[in-house]
């Protein structure tokens, strides 16, 4: 996308101009502005504490590339926070393979620690085994492969990180996912979730690593525009499983409006901001407890990895 305009706070050309606010930028300038976006989120949402280990959610795809870039920037200035790169290996052939060549190229290239985890050698089962085991989506299988995907993710996500001794784990989640995750709950009217989605991090179970995302505020574009300009390369290509969600629907919806409404995303995330604290006085009926298999936090006597688990083996006996 190139513009031939001057930037808003300079004599260089801009290379980009924020539909929101129509300002122009410059590269120096648009890389000023996304880190210092991202610094505010940082603190306004209290995410990192000072002597901290940060665990960075790499897949290879855009956001965790440049997620991982923009917070080595930013807390370059905190000598004594850490970050470690966490990449976990769902198993899908033909796709995890390059994400990981990326993962493993940036975290190199910024002298990291990476730790790589997989489904295969934790859960017992790759992704591809999963959706093979459960068979046809609409016949045998109830949800869609990113509902077992996301489970296990997020399960193995957390003991990664929890291993590795982190104390906050950050993924890179953009403004737009945000939006959408917001609207989702909406839809299904769960404002127990919708309250539950706090952008500080927060201990809610003492297996729980807190979550924070930086990105919430950095629209999908800017995180596009930002890994260009720094020749950051990343995944381009879509899993082959995402055919299959629902998000797809809402995400469309998203963009749509989004053209004739710049400032969507802003507007539901900040809506959120607003509502959250009335939304976390109701309380929740069910209350965390450990599961009885593997000790992870639940709301049933079984955490939803465990329940995939002998559903599997069930069907493989
Ligand atoms: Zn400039
Ligand atoms: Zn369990």
């Amino acid at each position: 996308m190139v513009v031939r305009m001057k930037c808003s706070f300079c004599k260089q050309d801009a290379i980009y101009v924020r539909p929101y606010d129509k300002s122009a930028l410059c590269i120096a300038h648009f890389n000023e502005k996304i880190i210092r976006r991202v610094q505010k989120t940082i603190t306004k949402y209290k995410m990192f504490v000072r002597k901290g280990r940060i665990a960075v959610g790499v897949s290879g795809g855009k956001d965790s590339i440049a997620l991982l870039d923009v917070l080595t920037k930013v807390e370059h200035k905190f000598p004594e926070s850490e970050i470690v790169a966490i990449t976990i290996d769902e198993g899908i052939e033909g796709y995890r393979e390059e994400g990981m060549k990326f993962a493993k190229k940036h975290v190199e290239r910024l002298d990291l620690e990476h730790h790589i985890f997989s489904f295969k050698k934790d859960f017992g089962y790759d992704l591809d085994e999963i959706i093979r085991i459960l068979g046809e989506r609409g016949n045998e299988r109830e949800y869609g492969a990113c509902s077992y995907c996301g489970i296990l993710r997020r399960k193995l996500l957390n003991l990664a990180a929890r291993e590795v001794g982190a104390n906050v784990i950050a993924t890179g989640h953009n403004l737009e996912d945000e939006a959408e995750t917001i609207l989702l709950n909406v839809i299904r009217g769960d404002t127990l979730q919708l309250g539950r989605l706090d952008p500080h991090p927060r201990k809610i179970h003492e297996t729980l690593i807190p979550r924070a995302k930086p990105f919430r505020l950095t629209p999908q574009a800017e995180i596009v525009m930002y890994c260009y300009i720094n020749d950051l390369e990343y995944q381009e290509i879509q899993c082959p499983y995402a055919v299959e969600a629902f998000r797809g629907i809402v995400r469309d919806f998203i963009f749509k409006t989004q053209e004739k409404q710049p400032m969507l995303c802003f507007s539901i995330v900040r809506g959120q901001d607003k509502i959250r604290p009335v939304l976390q006085t109701v309380k929740a009926t069910k209350t965390l407890q450990n599961c009885q298999k593997c000790g992870e936090a639940t709301t049933n006597n079984l955490c939803k990895g465990c329940w995939l688990k002998e559903k599997i083996e069930s069907i493989e006996q």
